[in-house]
């Protein structure tokens, strides 16, 4: 499938779910504490996006079994909702959303402390979502894509970080991954040459040790191999004529 250029309606569609998808990430953030297991976060996300009129995108997505990716501490992604799981103080957990608005996606992610975190997951957390900013810098028409790739990686590294291979980026549309993939280290070759009505969603997923992941015998959850934290961050954006307009975060909360 090739790389999309958005009308303007299809833009304005784009923007009402990543609108959508900012609230429903402000709910899970607001419902966050010691005590509360991943099910319970699922399902405040699902409902969130269904009240706002979205379908959950994630939901039997290759069989995925719930709306939103809850990912504690040693999980990268695609941690399975469970009422098993329960929330401690000091964990982190990372919340990955998404959901469909008249036949358009959004997909974004955050991580989250859990009542008082420790400085150094507070410092992953911190520059996980910098390495996204620091990369969008170059999220510009008549750039090429993997000057983000090589931006976010070389950043989380300069922290001594390990930053995730195995799992990429990508673009969104009517589907909620699209060509291109969008990795976030250094790759061969300079990329896709970006153009206005381009939407991207992009993920930094960095470790505090290794770079290397195992799969779980689950057949989703993706954790680092040495068993320290990791972190996710992501936006899906819009090339312009100018700056990048980020589709899934309008406020400087975050
Ligand atoms: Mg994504």
């Amino acid at each position: 499938m090739a790389v999309t250029i958005k009308t303007e309606q299809e833009i304005e569609l784009m923007r009402i779910a990543g609108h959508k998808l900012e609230i429903v990430h402000n709910e899970m953030r607001d419902f966050i504490r010691p005590g509360v297991s991943t099910a319970q976060v699922n399902e405040v996300g699902e409902k969130a996006i269904r009240k706002l009129g979205g379908m959950p995108n994630f939901l039997n997505y290759n069989g995925f079994p719930a709306a939103i990716c809850v990912s504690v501490n040693e999980e990268v992604v695609h941690g399975i909702p469970s009422r098993n799981r329960i929330l401690h103080e000091g964990d982190i957990v990372s919340l990955d959303a998404g959901l469909i608005w008249k036949g358009y996606h959004s997909d974004a992610a955050r991580t989250w402390g859990v009542g008082e975190i420790s400085p150094e997951a507070k410092k992953l957390i911190e520059v996980t979502r910098q390495s996204f900013y620091e990369g969008i810098k170059f999220a510009l028409a008549g750039h090429h894509l993997h000057e983000i790739s090589r931006t976010i990686g070389a950043y989380a590294e300069s922290f001594g970080y390990g930053v995730v291979e195995d799992l990429v980026g990508h673009g969104i549309g009517t589907h909620l991954h699209e060509e291109p993939q969008i990795p976030n280290f250094r790759v061969k070759g300079r990329g896709l040459l970006m153009e206005p009505g381009m939407t991207f969603a992009i993920e930094p997923m960095i470790n505090m040790g290794t770079k290397h992941v195992d799969w779980s015998s689950d057949g989703w959850t993706v954790t680092t191999s040495d068993k320290k934290m990791s972190a996710h961050y992501e936006n899906t954006i819009l090339i312009t004529e100018g700056e990048p307009e980020l589709l899934t975060c309008t406020k400087e909360d975050y």
